[in-house]
C-alpha cells in the first residue's frame, strides 16, 4: 500500500501533479476540495454548510472534515494506495487521519511538500480564477487562504518531519522535472 499525502499551498500544484502519478501507481486521488465543491454542486446540506466557509476562505470545522474523509475512505474500492489532496489541512486532521488508517492497518507512506514563492502561488491563483470562475479564487479570497495555510496548515511540515514521512519538492518550474522529484521520493521510500 502506498498512501501519499500531497501538501503545499493553494495554488502549488497538487491536483496536477496528483493526476500524473495516480495512474503510475495505481492510486485513489482523494481531493477535500474537489468532494466539498461536488456537494455544493448538489445543493446538499454538506454543501451549503461548506459553501459559506470556502467563500471565506476558511477551513471546514476539523469534526466535520474528518467525517466526510472516513465516509469517503469507507467508500473506496480496491487500488493500490492513496493520494490525499487537500487532506490533512490541520495537525487535529493529520492525528485522525494516521488514526483512521491504524484502524485499517496502514499508514502513511510519505508526505510531499511542494514548495512554491507566494508571488508565483498568486499569479497562477488569480489566473485559475480567471479560467475556472472557481468561486474563491478572487483576490481577496486567496489572500485569506494564503493566510489560513501559513497559520494552520504549515505547522504540518515539522507534524510530518518528526514522524519521519516529510521530502521536499521543488515546485516551481518544468512541470515533468517536478514530476520526476516526487517519482523519485516515492521510490525511496515505497
Ligand atoms: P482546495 O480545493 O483543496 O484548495 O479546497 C478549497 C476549500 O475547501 C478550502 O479553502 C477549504 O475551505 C475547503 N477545504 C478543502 N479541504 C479541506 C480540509 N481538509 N479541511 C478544511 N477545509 C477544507
Amino acid at each position: 500500500m502506498l498512501n501519499i499525502v500531497i501538501f503545499g499551498a493553494p495554488g502549488s500544484g497538487k491536483g496536477t501533479q496528483s493526476e500524473r502519478i495516480i495512474e503510475k501507481y495505481g492510486l485513489h486521488h482523494i481531493s477535500t476540495g474537489d468532494v466539498l465543491r461536488a456537494e455544493i454542486k448538489s445543493n446538499t446540506a454538506l454543501g451549503r454548510t461548506a459553501k459559506e466557509y470556502i467563500e471565506r476562505g476558511q477551513l471546514i470545522p476539523d469534526t466535520l472534515m474528518v467525517e466526510i474523509l472516513a465516509d469517503v475512505l469507507d467508500k473506496l474500492t480496491e487500488s493500490n494506495g492513496v493520494i490525499f489532496d487537500g487532506f490533512p489541512r490541520t495537525i487535529a486532521q493529520a492525528e485522525a487521519l494516521k488514526e483512521m488508517l491504524d484502524k485499517r492497518g496502514q499508514y502513511i507512506t510519505l508526505m510531499l511538500d511542494l514548495d512554491v514563492p507566494e508571488e508565483e502561488l498568486m499569479k497562477r491563483l488569480i489566473k485559475r480564477g480567471q479560467e475556472s470562475g472557481r468561486a474563491d479564487d478572487n483576490e481577496e479570497t486567496i489572500r485569506k487562504r494564503l493566510d489560513v495555510y501559513h497559520t494552520q496548515t504549515a505547522p504540518l511540515k515539522d507534524w510530518y518531519k518528526e514522524e519521519g514521512k516529510y521530502a521536499y519538492i521543488q515546485g516551481l518550474g518544468d512541470l515533468q522535472r517536478i514530476t520526476d522529484q516526487i517519482v523519485s521520493a516515492i521510490e525511496e521510500r515505497k
